[in-house]
């Protein structure tokens, strides 16, 4: 991999960091390719615009300004992350996750190594439709992380994007259902897909509606 691991930087954001005034930073490639991705331009990306010294560079003006880094792409866990946290703890910033949850292991020793303060954990769909919505058969990799952050109390939150061609609301029930049994009594923040220029698997507007009062209230569910 490129040494221009980094595609971009964003520099500020409030809304991506509860709490944190943070910058965002998209690493290059993804070990999914979910059909609403509008990010291709970062999944395909073999090379980034910035080495991580550019962030280091980035970060050292905005000590004191800026109280987070969000890690994000792209999946940024297919990267080595942990010299990457080290320094951006040494320089005082916290630091947020956003992953699909398919790399259990590099979770599991940047929470041992008290590297990362809060996860965004993507589940993507339940079994029988993960393979189709997100490429990868990886499901109980996912699975294992949700048990891995239940099981260790860490802060975290479950996401889902919704396009209701992909899924509805029996499904997020179904999902709901399933998130609890894992022992996950959080806030589920879903999402709806936002139609834009182009997207992995091309996809448009929804053909179906979604009925929200279908939607159970299992876990405590939060639109985007
Ligand atoms: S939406 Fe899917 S394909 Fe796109 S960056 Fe996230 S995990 Fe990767």
């Amino acid at each position: 991999m490129s040494d221009r691991q980094i595609y971009d930087i964003t520099p500020f954001t409030h809304l991506d960091y509860p709490g944190n005034l943070a910058c965002i930073v998209w690493f290059c490639g993804c070990n999914m390719r979910c059909m609403y991705c509008y990010n291709s331009d970062i999944v395909f990306a073999k090379e980034g615009n910035y080495q991580v010294e550019d962030l280091y560079n980035f970060l050292e003006k905005r000590i004191g300004l800026l109280d987070g880094v969000v890690l994000s792409g792209g999946e940024p866990t297919m990267h080595d992350l942990f010299p990457v946290c080290r320094k951006i703890r040494q320089m005082g910033f916290s630091i947020k996750l956003d992953t699909n949850g398919l790399n259990t292991d590099m979770i599991r020793d940047l929470i041992k190594e008290g590297l990362i303060d809060y996860i965004a954990l993507d589940f993507k769909a339940m079994n029988g439709k993960f393979g189709y919505v997100t490429g990868s058969s990886r499901y109980q990799n996912f699975i294992q992380t949700l048990q891995l952050l239940v099981s260790s109390q860490f802060h975290f939150e479950v996401r889902t994007t919704v396009h209701a061609d992909l899924l509805q609301p029996e499904d997020i029930n179904f999902m709901m259902r399933e998130l609890k049994s894992y022992g996950y009594e959080g806030s589920y923040y879903l999402q709806k897909f936002v139609e834009t220029k182009n997207n992995i698997a091309n996809l448009e507007k929804p053909k179906k509606d979604f009925d929200e009062t279908l939607l159970e209230d299992t876990l405590e569910i939060v639109w985007r």
